[in-house]
Order: C-alpha cells, then structure tokens, then sequence
C-alpha cells in the first residue's frame, strides 16, 4: 500500500466505487442539464439527435449521447461552447497543433482552482514532496503544461523553477546548480537534455535529480528504460489534453500498473475508433472523456484520439480510480503498411534498445514501405559499420512489427531535437498515411 504522503486528496481517491459512480451521476447529470441550457453547440447537437434522452438516469446514458470531436470545436467559435458569460473567463490556453490547427479553451477561476488541484494529486502521486525543487521544463504561454504544472506545484508547497522549455545548457547548468530534485518534460525533450549533457561530457548522475514528470506525448517503455538509466532518476507518465482541462486527467502510482484517472472530475470510455461502439474492460481503442465539471467549457464524450484500454481491478496503491493503459499512440498517428497497423512509439522503443542510434527519428510514408530515418550517435560513420547498424535495425524492427521497414541512418545535425512534443511523421508530397 502507498504511503498516506502520496495520496493528495485520500476521499477523492480512495472512495468506494459505488459512492465515486454515485457522484459520477450526480455530476453527469448536473452538466448534462447545464450544457443544454447554456451551452449553444450542444443545444443545437442534442436537439438534432434523436437518441439523446430528456435527462440522465444513468451512468449508461452517457452512451446515447453523440460523440464531441476535434473538429466540431475547430468549427465553431470558442463562444459557442461556453457555459459561463465571457466576463467570467480568466484564461484561455491552446493545443500545440501538432496534428492540425490549435484548439482554443476557455477557463474560469473555478477552472482554475480545480487543476492546480488535480496536478498536485499527479505531483503527489509521482513521489515529489513539498521539500523538493521542480524544475518545470514544459513550455509556458498557450500550451497549458508550464502553467498547469507550475501552479499544480505550488499548490502541494513545492519551489518551482519556471525555466521552460528550450535553451538546454541552462536548463542543466539549472539542475546543476539549483539542486533541482524533479523535473517535468516531454520525454522528447528529457531525451535532448540526456544528448547535450553528455556531449558535454557531463554526468547527470551527479546532480540530485530524481524524478521526472512527462507527458504531453507517449512515451514508449523503451525509452523510458533508457532515460531513467541515463538520467538516473525515476519517470512517472502522466496523462492530460488541454480540451479536457490539460495536465491532471491521468497519472501514474508507484505501482506502475496504468494512469489513475482522476474519474471524479472526467468519466473515461473506450470506443472502437471506426464504428464508435463503447468497448468492454481491458479492450483497446480510442479513449473518450467527459468533463463533467469543467465550469467554463465542459465537454460530454470528446473523443482524445488516443488509444488505450481501462481497468477497473483494484491497485496495490490503495486509489479506487480506474487506470487507463499508458497510450500506445493516437489514432492520427497509426499508419497502415501493407495491412499492418505501425505506431510511431514501436519504432521508438527498437531505437532506445539499439546502441549506436539516437531515439529521434522521422517515418516518412512511401509506396508500399516506410522510410524509417534515424539519427546516429556518431557524427561520422563509415560505410561497414553503417550497413551493419542499418540491417541489425532492419531485423529488430521486423521481429517487433511483422514488417519490413526501409531505414536511412542520417548524421546528428539532420533531424531537429525536439523540445516539445515530437512529431514522427514527415508528412511530405509523396506521404498518404496508409501505404
Ligand atoms: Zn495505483
């Protein structure tokens, strides 16, 4: 059982599952009421769909209701969505676009409040205690990490170091020097900060570091393994996307057996990402939040594009919450070879366990194939141990996808490091995501 310490917020988390589904209906239902008073879009939406029911009775009437999409809020005008007047909004933060346009979301002071709230139960429950110092390397401004994390941090009583992302010699000459004992990162940019600390010769075990806090991003188990044991620290994944509220949706306990959701606040389904039929426990598909109490921009069944599965089964942790698979990868993001479904973060996790090669990479789409481009350790490489490298790639990423991959290993200088999130596939005149 988890220390009491890691728990934040013990009633929340460890309620039965009869009281926390109880409150789940509850809430659901005050929303739904809500959302079809106030809210423009979903008054509309509802009012078109024959299935909708007059009022929640259940939890299973969340099913009935259609699904909310990435491109219904690219479609309509921010206000549209709002459930508070304007003159209550406190802050607007953005999605990063990675996959299209930025999704803009409104919060209010109640929003606010209830983040800093749930990323502290994130901060709690990756270990960190209000005696350490975060070095909070996520980037501030529109992307709701820096200031989600920076505010979550202050609310359990920790020093922060806003230092953002970028500028990587001062963020470790920072860690170095300020003693910093967590830091918050994609696992793209802990990756950079593991390549010019030990360009420089310098040995991040000597600082006392000793956790890391990622999300954003996924992250394989790969990687994982070889950034902890590069950094020699300890990484918790988190789960969050600022439609929802940004960080603070999911997190992991020390058991290391899945996310937490934080199912008070945001109730999780799993639907078959073709037909949309909700799919049963421990099945893989697309995760679809509803953010139930969200004061200024709730949304009922928003489909987050990622894939993963839920478990119900009690945790050694002592919370209640149901925990959702760490993600496998987004749905935009799976590409179809040859009737093979290829996620970016298998070919990551070859990468992490072959020497000789950075985990920065690009999938370019070709005719029947991918080209898979890695970054070499070496700056320089001669053309037998490049074959070499090249076909012991070729034969570990058949065995892990069933495939045969085209790989190019390019120089250090070639692709740019990422320091926010990576994005893998270069999308380029010849690309179709199915080949
Ligand atoms: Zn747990």
């Amino acid at each position: 059982m988890t220390a009491r310490r890691e728990i934040w917020d013990m009633s929340a988390e460890t309620m039965s599952r009869d009281r926390l589904e109880r409150l789940q209906l509850v809430r659901l239902r005050r929303c739904y009421r809500r959302v079809n008073r106030r809210v423009p879009f979903y008054r509309h939406r509802f009012s078109e769909h024959a299935d909708c029911p007059k009022n929640i009775e259940t939890l299973g009437d969340l099913h009935h209701l259609p699904f909310t999409t990435k491109e219904d809020i690219l479609s309509h005008p921010t206000d549209h969505f709002l459930a508070i007047s304007p003159e209550r909004i406190l802050r607007f933060h953005a999605t990063s676009g990675t996959t299209g346009h930025p999704l803009v979301m409104a919060y209010s002071s109640r929003d606010i409040d209830l983040w800093a709230d749930l990323v502290a139960r994130v901060l709690a429950s990756a270990g960190v205690r209000a005696t350490d110092i975060i070095q909070n390397a996520y980037s501030y401004g529109l992307f709701s990490g820096g200031l989600g994390y920076h505010y979550g941090a202050e609310k359990l009583g920790v020093a922060v170091i806003p230092i953002s992302s970028g500028n990587t010699r001062r963020q470790i000459q920072f860690l170095l020097n300020q003693k910093a004992t967590v830091i918050c990162a994609t696992s793209s940019y802990l990756s950079v900060i593991a390549e010019v600390a030990e360009e420089a010769h310098i040995d991040c075990k000597d600082a006392p570091l000793r956790i890391a806090v990622i999300g954003g991003e996924p992250c394989s188990e790969g990687l994982r393994m070889q950034l902890e044991d590069r950094l020699s620290l300890r990484i918790a994944d988190t789960f969050g996307l600022t439609e929802i509220i940004g960080p603070g949706v999911s997190m992991e306990c020390s058991e290391r057996n899945g996310l937490h959701i934080n199912e008070d606040h945001f109730i999780a389904e799993v639907v078959d990402p073709e037909t949309g039929r909700v799919l049963p426990e421990g099945e893989t598909g697309e995760l679809v939040l509803s953010s139930v109490t969200k004061d200024a921009m709730p949304l009922l069944r928003y489909r987050t594009g990622d894939l993963t599965f839920l478990d119900r089964t009690a945790c050694e942790c002592g919370r209640t919450t149901a925990r959702m698979g760490r993600v496998i990868g987004r749905r935009d993001d799976m590409l179809v070879v040859r009737g093979v479904n290829v996620f970016p973060g298998q070919i990551e996790h070859v990468l992490a366990e072959t020497s000789g090669v950075t985990t920065n990479f690009e999938v370019v789409p070709r005719a029947r194939t991918l080209v898979v481009r890695v970054v070499s350790t070496e700056p320089i490489i001669d053309e037998k141990n490049r074959s070499q490298l090249e076909s012991k790639l070729l034969g570990r990423m058949h065995s892990a996808l069933g495939l045969r991959l085209d790989i190019e290993l390019v120089p250090p200088a070639t692709l740019k490091r990422n320091e926010g999130k990576a994005s893998r596939i270069a999308r380029d005149s010849e690309a179709t995501s199915t080949c």
